[in-house]
C-alpha cells in the first residue's frame, strides 16, 4: 500500500490537471474497480452484465451513465450480496461500519485500510489549502467525541490524525455534543481555542448565546470548522458580524468519507474526483448543468470490499462552475440536504424552504425550532420557547409563510427542553413526513 506522504504528493499534483485528465484517471480507476466487483461480487457481476459489461473492456462516460443506480435500501438489504468475497492484499484490512439513518434505516458496510488512507490524505489536504496553523489550540464538538479536558492529554494527543502523523500539534481539546449550550460556551471561553469543529445547528445555538449577551465568544476564535448538517447561509454572516470568523464547511459521509472540500480562493465545493465519481443528476438522470440542483450519486473508486458504484446517498446538492482557482476538480455551489427536507405544496410540487429562519427571535425568545410536514396544508411549527400569544403566533405565521413560499395551515407545538435530533446528532430544522 502506497504511503500517505506518497498519496499526498500525487494528490498536490492531481489537482491542478484539466478536468478532462481527471476524468480520464477516474475511468481507468473504475475499469479496475468494476474488473474486482466483477469477480468478486455477485450483485455487481448481475448488475454490470446487465449494464452491457465485459471484462477489460475501457470505460466511457456514456457507458458508465447506463449503470443502474445503487439505492440505499438495496445496499441496506444486499449488502451481503454486494460485498467481495476477496480484496486485493495491497487494500490491507477491513473494518465494518455502520451508519445510523435518520429512520432507523441501518446501512452496514465494510471499508479497508485504503479507503482509510484516502480519508487521511483528503483530511490532510483540507488543511492545506486552508493553511491552518497546527500550533494553534483546536476545539471539538461532536455526538460521539468523548470529554478531553486536561491540558497536559490535550497537549499530548494533538490534533491527532492526519496533522499529528506529520508533525507536533497544539492541544486539542473536546466534549460531546450532549454538553448544554451555556456550559459549551463557559468551556470554550476557557480554553480559548483558535479553531472550533462542530455541527451548524450546535454552532448556531451557540451564536444564539454569544448574540444574547449571555456568554462571550473565544477571543482566539478565527475558523469554525463545520460537518454532519447542511450549512444555510445566514450562519456566515452571524460569525463574521461576531468578530470577523470564518466558517470552513466539509461535505462528507460515513459511508464515502470526505465527498466535497471548501476551496480556499472561491469558496466552492470542490469533488474530491481522485478518490470519488460525484454525479449531480435531475430527475430524469440526466447530468445537472451548472446551476440546477439534483441528485447526488457517487461512486468510490478505492472501496473494494463492499464497492459502490452509482451509489444515490439521498442528498441533494446544486452543480457548480468551473472554479477560478485554476483546480480542474468539479465544484458544488451548494449542498441542500435530503429529500425530506423539501416542502411539498398543496399542487404536489416540492421546493427548498428557506431555513436557517433567524427572524424568529425577532418575534420571540425562541431557542430551537423545527417544522414537520404532516400533509398537504398540514405543518407543525415545534418551538423550544414558553407558549406564545395569539399576536406571535400571528407574527411567526407571516415568518413560516414566507419561509415555506405557501400559507399552509400551521400548528403550534411547544417543548420546554431541547428537540429531538433525528440520528446521530445531528439535527433537521424542515422534516417533510410526505418525501
Ligand atoms: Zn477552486
Amino acid at each position: 500500500m502506497k504511503s500517505l506522504q506518497t498519496l499526498l504528493t500525487q494528490l498536490e499534483k492531481s489537482q491542478w490537471d484539466s478536468a478532462h485528465t481527471l476524468q480520464d484517471l477516474q475511468l481507468e480507476r473504475f475499469a479496475r474497480l468494476t474488473s474486482h466487483a466483477w469477480r468478486h461480487s455477485p450483485f455487481f457481476r448481475l448488475r454490470l452484465e446487465q449494464a452491457g459489461f465485459t471484462l477489460g473492456q475501457a470505460w466511457t462516460a456514456e457507458a458508465f451513465a447506463r449503470i443502474p443506480l445503487l439505492t440505499r435500501s438495496e445496499l441496506m438489504l444486499q449488502e451481503a450480496h454486494i460485498r467481495c468475497h476477496a480484496i486485493p492484499p495491497e487494500h490491507g484490512q477491513t473494518y465494518r461500519m455502520q451508519t445510523s439513518g435518520s429512520t432507523g434505516q441501518v446501512v452496514s458496510l465494510l471499508r479497508t485500510d485504503c479507503t482509510q488512507l484516502h480519508w487521511l490524505a483528503l483530511a490532510m489536504r483540507e488543511h492545506q489549502w486552508h493553511r491552518r496553523d497546527f500550533s494553534a489550540t483546536l476545539a471539538i464538538i461532536k455526538a460521539t467525541t468523548p470529554t478531553m479536558d486536561d491540558p497536559i492529554r490535550a497537549a499530548q494527543t494533538g490534533w491527532g490524525p492526519p496533522v499529528s502523523l506529520f508533525q507536533q500539534t497544539g492541544p486539542s481539546f473536546s466534549q460531546p455534543l450532549s454538553m448544554p449550550v451555556a456550559q459549551q460556551a463557559v468551556w470554550l471561553a476557557r480554553i480559548d481555542p483558535k479553531y472550533l469543529l462542530t455541527y451548524p445547528t450546535n454552532l448556531s445555538a451557540l451564536l444564539d448565546a454569544y448574540e444574547r449577551g449571555e456568554a462571550a465568544a473565544p477571543v482566539a476564535l478565527r475558523q469554525v470548522r463545520t460537518v454532519g448538517e447542511t450549512l444555510h447561509p445566514g450562519l456566515r454572516e452571524r460569525c463574521k458580524a461576531l468578530g470577523d470568523i470564518g466558517i470552513v464547511d466539509m461535505y462528507s459521509s460515513q459511508e464515502l468519507g470526505l465527498i466535497a472540500l471548501q476551496c480556499p480562493e472561491s469558496g466552492l465545493y470542490h469533488t474530491q474526483d481522485e478518490n470519488l465519481i460525484v454525479e449531480i443528476l435531475d430527475e430524469q438522470g440526466q447530468p445537472c448543468a451548472e446551476g440546477a440542483v439534483g441528485r447526488v450519486v457517487i461512486t468510490d473508486l478505492h472501496n473494494y470490499a463492499t464497492p459502490l458504484i452509482r451509489y444515490e446517498i439521498r442528498d441533494y446538492a446544486e452543480r457548480g462552475p468551473a472554479c477560478s482557482c485554476g483546480r480542474g476538480l468539479g465544484s458544488l455551489k451548494r449542498i441542500m440536504g435530503r429529500r425530506r427536507n423539501m416542502v411539498t405544496l398543496p399542487d404536489g410540487s416540492k421546493h427548498w424552504p428557506l431555513v436557517g429562519a433567524h427572524r424568529y427571535r425577532e418575534v420571540a425568545d425562541i431557542r430551537q425550532y423545527q417544522v414537520i410536514q404532516h400533509g398537504l396544508d398540514d405543518i407543525e411549527l415545534r418551538l423550544l420557547v414558553t407558549p406564545l400569544t395569539p399576536g406571535q403566533e400571528a407574527a411567526i405565521a407571516t415568518l413560516a409563510h414566507q419561509a415555506l413560499g405557501h400559507p399552509f395551515k400551521l400548528r403550534f407545538s411547544y417543548f420546554d427542553r431541547e428537540l429531538p435530533n433525528t440520528g446521530n446528532g445531528k439535527f433537521e430544522e424542515f422534516i417533510s413526513l410526505l418525501a
